[in-house]
This record gives structure tokens, sequence and C-alpha cells, in this order.
């Protein structure tokens, strides 16, 4: 069978996690990244042919399925709703609130090209939605948790590093641990994010600045005030030796009763050596669904609920009956 072929839109983490995520996938080919910076700037490992963005149009015959590697605060609002105008297309738009608009917005541009657009997977949202929604599926009456972490928080470190002094930083989320064991026992549903997780900073600075610069963090409305914020100053060398990784990962927790006797729980957890390249991973499935999706004629916008695991796997139907049912 002929391969599909797979465009890449934005070549950061994420980007760079697909392009590895494909080789890994023989039914895919990587046939072009599309950047908005100069293309001329940008040396892919693969040697991909990188093109400029505002050329895409001339490639709809030539790509089976764009993935978008953008940004959610302000990148994938556009590009999404713009390129599912013209290709099938994924992204992982995380901005969980916006998520009822964005699925409105792209939709309307899929349903118009006859194309389809699956929109916020991944991780969270994407493999933990779907296992929110199927824990409440089989134990209707229950509450149902999510920990994130332990792992590093791109926008939290973003803010620890834009205080003065800050050389390098990052920030990890990091479960609470005695929480976590409650929310197994069906306990603490009504906690808030900042109950169940705190918050460990990794600094390099002087000595002279270290004081102000805890207190200016453990002090950061919002981001780190509400929390149990720990500190950490360290060496450049420790700093580079232990925390370059995007480490990344959490649980999602379903505790309800049967009946008045009788409590189960389900759980599913990771744990992430590198966030954009499980990401990546999760993203190429979902390129072969919306191409398959396509092929039978389906269009419109798609989450992760709409999916049917069948669509995901190279694998034929009846292999899967007979290997994983
Ligand atoms: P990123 O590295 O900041 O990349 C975002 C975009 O910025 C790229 O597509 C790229 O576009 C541009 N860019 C990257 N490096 C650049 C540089 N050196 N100079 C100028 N521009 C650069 O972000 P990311 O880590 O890939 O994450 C992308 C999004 O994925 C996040 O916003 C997040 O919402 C989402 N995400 C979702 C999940 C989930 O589970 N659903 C998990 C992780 C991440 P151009 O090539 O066009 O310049």
């Amino acid at each position: 069978a002929n391969n599909i072929r797979v465009g890449i839109v934005g070549y950061g983490n994420l980007g760079r996690g697909v392009e590895i995520a494909i080789s890994k996938n023989p039914d895919l080919t990587l046939a072009g990244i599309f950047t908005r910076r100069d293309p001329k700037s940008l040396t892919p490992a693969s040697k991909t042919p990188v093109y400029a963005y505002d050329e895409m149009s001339n490639f709809k015959d030539d790509m089976d399925v764009m993935i978008l590697c953008g940004g959610s605060a302000t990148d994938l609002p556009v590009m999404s709703p713009e390129i599912a105008g013209s290709f099938n297309i994924v992204d992982s738009f995380d901005n969980h609130s916006k998520i009822p608009d964005h699925f409105a917005a792209v939709n309307k541009a899929a349903e118009e090209s006859g194309k389809v657009a699956v929109i916020s997977v991944g991780w969270d949202p994407g493999l933990f939605s779907l296992n929110r929604l199927l824990g409440e599926i089989v134990l209707p009456q229950g509450d149902t948790f999510t920990f994130w972490g332990e792992g590093l928080s791109q926008g939290h470190s973003d803010a620890v590093r834009r205080i003065e002094g800050v050389k390098k930083a990052v920030q990890y989320t990091v479960p609470i641990e005695e929480v976590l064991q409650e929310a197994r026992e069906g306990k603490g549903a009504d906690l808030t994010s900042a109950q169940r997780h705190k918050r460990v900073c990794y600094v390099v600075a002087d000595e002279k600045d270290q004081a102000r610069i805890e207190q200016e963090i453990k002090t950061m409305p919002d981001y780190f005030a509400p929390y149990d914020t720990t500190v950490n100053f360290i060496s450049e060398e420790e700093f580079n030796k232990n925390h370059t990784k995007m480490k990344h990962g959490g649980v999602v927790i379903r505790s309800g009763k049967t009946s008045e006797e009788h409590k189960e729980t389900v759980e599913f957890s990771l744990n992430l050596d590198s966030n954009p390249e499980f990401t990546a991973s999760v993203l190429v499935a979902y390129a072969r669904a919306a191409f398959r999706l396509n092929q039978e004629g389906g269009k419109g916008a798609k989450t992760a609920f709409d999916i049917p695991f069948a669509y995901l796997t190279p694998k034929s139907h009846a292999q899967i009956l007979k290997d994983l049912l």
C-alpha cells in the first residue's frame, strides 16, 4: 500500500518530536516541513525539505495530512482553522477552557473543505481525556482525579527565568504523595490543584541574589503563591547535567462504588522522559486516523473521544482481534 504523506507545520520541540515519531511508523512518510521562519535557517536531522508557511497551498496534492506543531496560545487558534480549509490536520491545542471555541472554529472550516481535523490530541488533552471519560462511563458513581507530574512546566519555568538575576531555571510540578494515595481511596475530590500539587524549582543564580529570588518566586501570584513551593539553588554544572530534559507525566484516577460495599479504582499513569516526543507519538497515530476517516468520506472536527481505536493502528482489524482483544 502507499504510505500516508505527512507534513509538519512549525518546527519547535513538538515538530522535532513528530519528525522522530514518523520514522518509527513505517506506513507514514514525512513529506515536508513548513515554517514561518526562513526555511534555509532550519536543518532537520532527517534532511526533509523545508518550505515557507506561505507556500503551503502549493502542496494540496502532495500532503495527505498536516500535523500542526505551533503553540496553543496564539498559533493554533489561527493556524488550525486556516489549514483545515485545505488539508486534513491534527493539532495538540491544550488550552482546556477554550477547546469548545477551538472545536467550533475548526469544525466550520473542515466541514466546508470536506477534510478531517483532529484537535487537542496528545496526553492532556488526549490520552488523559480518554481515561477521564472511560472512568466515568464504567463507574458512573464516583470521582475523577487528575494529577500532573512529576514534570517540567514550561510556563512556570519561563516565569522564574524572567526574575532579575536568574541565569537558568526549571520548575517541576509534583503531586503531593499523601493526596495521591487518598485519591485512590476516593477521598479529596473537592481539593484544588494547589492542594494536590507542589512546585519545586532549580535555579542558577549568584549567591547575593538568592534570598530575593526565592522570595520573589514564592510570592508570585497564581503561579506560586497558592502552592507549597521549594526553591533549590544549584550550580550551572548540576543544572546542565540533571535538568535539561522535558520530563512529564501524571495520573488519572477514577474511584467509585459499584454497590454500597464494593469500591473500585481505575488508574492510568504516564511517566515521560520527553513530553514533546511522547506527545508527537500520539499525534502521528491520530494523523493516520484523520487520513483514513477522510478516505471513507469523513469530514469536520474530531477529538480523541470521536475516533475509534482501530483507526489509530497500522495493524489490520483481523490482527488486533487475534493479538490484543
Ligand atoms: P515551541 O518549541 O515553542 O514551538 C512552537 C512554535 O514556535 C514552533 O512550531 C515554531 O514555529 C516556533 N519556534 C520554535 N523554535 C523557534 C525558534 N528557535 N525561533 C523562533 N520560532 C521558533 O513549542 P512546543 O514545545 O513544540 O509545543 C507546542 C504546543 O504543543 C504547546 O503550545 C502546547 O500547547 C502543545 N502541547 C500539547 C500537549 C498535549 O498533551 N496535548 C503536550 C505538550 C505540548 P515556526 O517553525 O513556524 O517558526
